[in-house]
């Protein structure tokens, strides 16, 4: 099979924005490494302020900004978890994985190992990450804890994602600065082996959407687990089709690949 990518703009980002990241997979340098080659558009789109991700994540309710971002590749993992001013939180992650004896750092100890593996201070904060909180403070009149139901009907997305297949190896990583709103410290799927990703012998899968609903199905393995019993798009969709939140997944196996979700969710793909 060729080797491919796929890469997603998050559950919720319009399909105008296919040719954004079509032009990302254009311009990433190709290698034969399924972890950097499955890294190297996530940092694209960290950089690019139009993601939930990196430059121009969401930020919390106290307007601060936590990242979260995963790599997996063979069974090796590493994620980062509510990690702040870092540039690119997957590039940390896969310092996690590689670097440390350790496959989770969250906090004040996933940042404070970024810098001892050299990653700059750096605010992802933009404009207009900071106007959203503000428009949303403003029509709720909150500044605490949303309640429940305002909390699930306003979320979206924009979180980024990434799966290879390089020589029959596969490799899958996430970045993203959560959903929308959220406390300080929540946690979500993306940085949650099985959960917001996975990747294994028979494949790679990786969700976006609201990461709760996501994280308590362990979506990406429950996909990853059933490889080879159906086709890959079967599979998928009756997953996807399960929820009554947004939720959208790409996967690549050995021969199959698909971007598929309940609400817009804009992709690229690439044969190389
Ligand atoms: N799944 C992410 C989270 O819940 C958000 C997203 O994919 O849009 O943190």
């Amino acid at each position: 099979m060729e080797n491919a990518i796929l890469i997603h703009g998050g559950a919720g980002s319009p399909y105008s924005m296919n040719s954004v990241l079509e032009d990302i997979l254009k311009n990433i340098k190709f290698e034969n490494n399924p972890l950097n080659m499955v890294i190297n558009p996530v940092i694209s789109m960290e950089d690019n302020l139009l993601f939930n991700a990196g430059t121009g994540s969401v930020p919390r309710i106290d307007g601060s900004i936590q990242m979260d971002a995963a790599v997996m590749s063979g069974r090796e993992f590493g994620s980062v978890i509510c990690i702040e001013n870092v540039k690119n939180p997957v590039l940390v992650a896969r310092d996690v994985m590689t670097k440390s004896p350790h496959i989770m750092l969250s906090g004040d100890g996933a940042t404070e190992f970024a810098r001892m593996m050299g990653h700059e201070y750096y605010n992802p904060q933009t404009e207009r990450s900071m106007e959203r909180l503000r428009k949303f403070m403003e029509e709720t009149g909150k500044t605490g804890m949303p309640d429940k139901f305002k909390f699930l009907e306003k979320k979206t997305g924009d979180t980024v994602g990434a799966v290879v297949r390089i020589n029959g190896k596969f490799a899958a990583a996430v970045s993203t600065g959560g959903a929308f709103p959220m406390l300080r410290g929540r946690v979500g799927d993306s940085p949650i082996i099985g959960a917001g990703i996975y990747a294994g012998d028979k494949g790679a899968v990786v969700a976006t959407g609201i990461g709760e609903e996501i994280a308590r199905n362990l979506l990406s393995y429950s996909i990853y687990s059933q490889i080879g019993q159906q086709s890959l798009e079967t599979i998928v969709k009756r997953e996807v089709d399960s929820f009554a939140v947004s939720c959208g997944i790409i996967a690549i196996t050995g021969d199959e690949y698909i971007s598929y979700s309940n609400t817009t969710m804009a992709y690229a793909y690439r044969e190389f």
